[in-house]
């Protein structure tokens, strides 16, 4: 049996799933180790959702991403059969060029290292990995898959940043992320609504990054994130759309440093900043604290302006799709947030809402809304299998 790993590593966390490639793909595993040195944990799932490991480790042992890399790769050697074709890789950032999955030599992680100021806290990690394979089993096939890739049909005019041109030909320009995602989900909503995947789409990718897409006959024409991963919506930890005057004020005034910059926008933003209590929905909506109140007002009040927004860029709206933590797994977020598109004629249905439906708008809603979870992970196999076999 020929086998795909696919590895999504962040700086806390490292998340891979092992597939079976024959004529077609099936998932084997799916893992990850979090607390990296802090609370090493890891735990691995079998395809039929049974536990197969649930360890804990010492700091000493996993203090950072590459051991953690390590002990998975010892723990997937001794307990996974088969034979290991080729690794897909997440990649935040694949710059202006990259309109699709790369084959990994190391010319190409070169180019990639250039994009980590862009991604500070993704590319490095994401990187990671990709040296240490390349270095120890250079003969083994690696794929980049990057989350700017789906966005890189937009219309040149839209990804423009009101600022000298000569900018945007050095690279300052709107790429958008989350590109895996959108993708899996324009291909599922091709599947499952054909009549409507072809039209207006707006899709919220809702987890502790956030961020919508506009979509029109399933590709990508609009994106509310851009340069980085801080534009558009507030995110878990994130600032999202921010006045650029307000990081002249900080830098001036308080006489911040990049780096303090960099730590405020990107870790103590967001829901979290706002809140003063916790990143994570579920823990604001559990909170009654005037703190959680406002960020979740304000998370839900700067969706209805980025919709509307998207909805402007597409001369309306046919559908509109949540996915991702949030999206996947709150009715009452979707509830609030369905709330600010009934000026565009959506109108949720609540049964279905609570029901966990894939439809979970009223038959007569002039915007179709949908749940659709994602899968950037079987997203990365496909494409990475797509590579080998061509
Ligand atoms: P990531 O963006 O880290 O890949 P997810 O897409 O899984 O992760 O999203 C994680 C976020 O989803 C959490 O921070 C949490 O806020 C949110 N979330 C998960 N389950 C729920 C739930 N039942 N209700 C509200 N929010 C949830």
């Amino acid at each position: 049996m020929d086998t795909i790993l696919v590895v999504n590593a962040g700086s806390s966390s490292l998340k891979f799933e092992v597939f079976a490639a024959g004529s077609t793909l099936a998932r084997l595993l799916k893992g990850q180790m979090e607390g990296i040195g802090t609370a090493p944990h890891l735990t691995v799932k079998s395809a039929g959702g049974e536990r197969v490991a649930n360890e804990n480790y010492s700091c000493e042992n996993v203090p950072d991403l590459l051991a953690a890399m390590r002990l998975v790769g010892e723990w997937l050697r001794e307990r996974q059969e088969g034979r290991l074709i080729a690794v897909g890789h997440r990649v935040v950032h694949g710059g202006p060029d990259h309109t699709r999955p790369a084959r990994i030599d190391q010319n190409l992680v070169d180019e990639l290292e250039r994009y980590a100021p862009l991604a500070p806290l993704h590319q490095p990690n994401n990187l990671a990995p990709i040296r240490v394979l390349l270095e120890r089993q250079p003969q083994l096939v690696q794929v980049a898959c990057f989350d700017t890739a789906f966005h890189r049909g937009h219309d040149p005019m839209t990804d423009h940043y009101a600022i000298p041109a000569r900018y945007f030909d050095e690279g300052v320009r709107r790429y958008g992320f989350h590109g895996l995602s959108y993708e899996y989900v324009a291909g599922r909503l091709a599947e499952v609504a054909p009549g409507i995947s072809n039209g207006r789409v707006i899709v919220a990718h809702l987890g502790s990054g956030a961020s919508l897409c506009a979509l029109w006959q399933g590709r990508s024409v609009e994106c509310t994130l851009g340069f980085t991963a801080l534009d558009g919506l507030p995110m878990g930890t994130r600032c999202g759309q921010i006045d650029p005057g307000v990081l002249l004020y900080l830098l001036q005034q308080h006489g911040m440093t990049p780096a303090q910059l960099q730590d405020l926008l990107y870790k103590e933003s967001g829901l979290k900043g706002l809140s003063g209590i916790s990143n994570d929905v579920r823990d604001l909506l559990a909170s009654d604290s005037a703190g959680a109140a406002l960020a979740l007002d304000h998370f839900v009040h700067r969706m209805g302006l980025n919709a509307g927004a998207l909805a402007a860029a597409l001369g309306g709206l046919d559908a509109f799709v949540f996915t991702a933590g949030v999206g996947e797994n709150s009715a009452v977020m979707r509830e609030r947030i369905a709330g600010k598109l009934s000026w565009l004629g959506a109108s949720l249905d609540a049964r279905r809402n609570d029901g966990g439906e894939l439809l979970v708008s009223t038959d007569d809603s002039k915007v179709a809304i949908y749940v659709v979870p994602t899968d950037e992970e079987l997203m990365i196999a496909r494409h990475t299998f797509a590579l080998i076999a061509a």
